[in-house]
């Protein structure tokens, strides 16, 4: 069975994917978005935490917002808390099914079309089109596009079957909704214990409900069960069962994140913050410079590797430098023993050193090279040593 054609086919209905439709939408034109989920949003393994920068940029309304995050309490595997507070408002807590379901409408406002319970199987290449194969209730379609957006998360098969190469590494990241007990703050834990690798968090949601989530380079899951025991065991939280949901975050980036007549984007092209795990304002970046690419390419009808090699150009000055500061920083972060981040704990909380970073314009919630290097220039703990060595080539450490 044969579908029809579109100008650009997006695969993906999270909010790379309709942020990029909602663009080109606007733009005038023909979009259709495949999303293999019932409905997009469904299911979704996300905390929701994203800058004030990042909510403004999407266009959001305060229905979406759950809550305001001005300050943090910082954990060391020892249990040492360090409480950091800043004026303004920093980020907030969104319903993560909510964002993904208004920027559907505000695509389909533009015209998008959306094909729910559609799942993507193929992307062959046919000359001056890509034929699309959709699998949705047993029956097989092909929908034809002048150009194919990747905007599938973090599922390598289509980028790699389509020539753009593979991203090897990445973090588990495993999270729970549960009852709160004695939890009023947004709290970030560490330890290589409680989340090897990476990091743990508890973050509140509504009167009686938090998030309690972590990344870990393995067993996400069992990291978490016994995250959320030593909770129930204090009485931070009051019910430890909870249904605990799954799902692997990119740490690095395709090769090529560009082909004839196709893009990656978002969780699909690696644009996440290493440090955190974050993905949702890189790949709102990304999708954005991808629709200007995009929008000039399908006007001069020229949508060969040479001319969306530009996307790739142009995101990669954005964000490059950022991500591979990142990548180090988390590469050392892995490496440390907990006594070794017991002692930046200790750092931090001397002669308000903590502040005076906050406070010195090297702070920023989404672009963290700057906060990564001023760290560096006042520690001497071995693997953060070894980047320092790394990265003085490119940054005066
Ligand atoms: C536990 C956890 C907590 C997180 N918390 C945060 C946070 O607080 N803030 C933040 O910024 N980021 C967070 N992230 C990361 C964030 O969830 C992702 O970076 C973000 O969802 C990426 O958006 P995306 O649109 O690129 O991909 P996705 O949101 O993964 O969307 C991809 C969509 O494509 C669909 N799809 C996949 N394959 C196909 C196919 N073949 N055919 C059709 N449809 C398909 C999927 O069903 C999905 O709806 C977290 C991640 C985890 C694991």
């Amino acid at each position: 069975m044969s579908g029809r054609s579109y100008d650009v086919i997006v695969v993906g209905a999270g909010p790379a994917g309709s942020y990029v439709a909602y663009e080109l939408a606007s733009l005038g034109h023909d979009v259709a978005v495949f999303e293999e989920k019932s409905a997009s949003g469904l299911n979704a393994c996300c905390t929701g935490i994203i800058s004030t920068e990042c909510f403004h940029s999407l266009g959001l309304g305060t229905d979406v917002m759950l809550t305001e995050l001005n300050s943090a309490k910082f954990f060391s595997p020892s249990g040492r808390c360090l409480k950091l507070q800043t004026e303004k408002i920093q980020a907030y807590v969104v319903d993560r099914p909510l964002l993904d379901e208004t920027l559907v409408s505000k695509a389909q406002s533009k015209g998008a079309q959306y094909f729910c319970s559609s799942h993507v199987s193929d992307v062959i290449s046919a000359g001056d089109s890509m034929q699309v194969e959709i699998l949705c209730s047993g029956t097989r379609e092909i929908f034809s596009g002048r150009v194919v957006v990747l905007a599938n998360g973090f599922r390598p098969r289509l980028p790699q079957k389509l020539g753009m190469g593979k991203i090897r590494n990445f973090l588990v990241g495993a999270q729970a909704e549960v009852e709160a007990g004695d939890v009023e703050e947004f709290e970030v834990h560490f330890g290589q214990k409680i989340a090897p690798g990476a990091f743990a968090w508890v973050v509140p949601t509504s009167t009686n409900k938090v998030y309690v989530g972590l990344l870990a380079t393995a067993q996400a899951r069992l990291y978490l069960q016994e995250f959320l025991n030593s909770l129930f065991r204090q009485g931070r939280i009051t019910r430890r069962e909870s249904e605990i949901r799954q799902k692997a975050v990119p740490v690095g980036t395709l090769a090529r994140s560009y082909g004839d007549r196709v893009l990656a984007i978002g969780d699909a092209a690696g644009q996440v913050k290493p440090t955190t795990g974050g993905g949702i304002y890189f790949g709102h970046v990304g999708a954005k410079i991808a629709a200007q690419v995009l929008d000039e390419a399908l006007t001069r009808d020229n949508l060969t590797a040479g001319q969306l090699s530009r996307y790739q150009k142009l995101w990669k000055e954005k964000m490059g430098k950022e991500l591979s500061r990142g990548h180090w920083a988390r590469w050392a972060y892995a490496k440390l023993s907990d006594r070794q981040i017991d002692g930046i704990f200790d750092m931090f909380d001397s002669d308000g050193v903590a502040e005076a970073l906050l406070n010195s314009g090297n702070f920023s919630f989404d672009w963290h090279s700057k906060l990564i290097l001023a760290v560096l220039r006042q520690s001497s703990a071995y693997p953060l040593l070894k980047i320092k060595h790394l990265l003085s080539r490119e940054a005066s450490l």
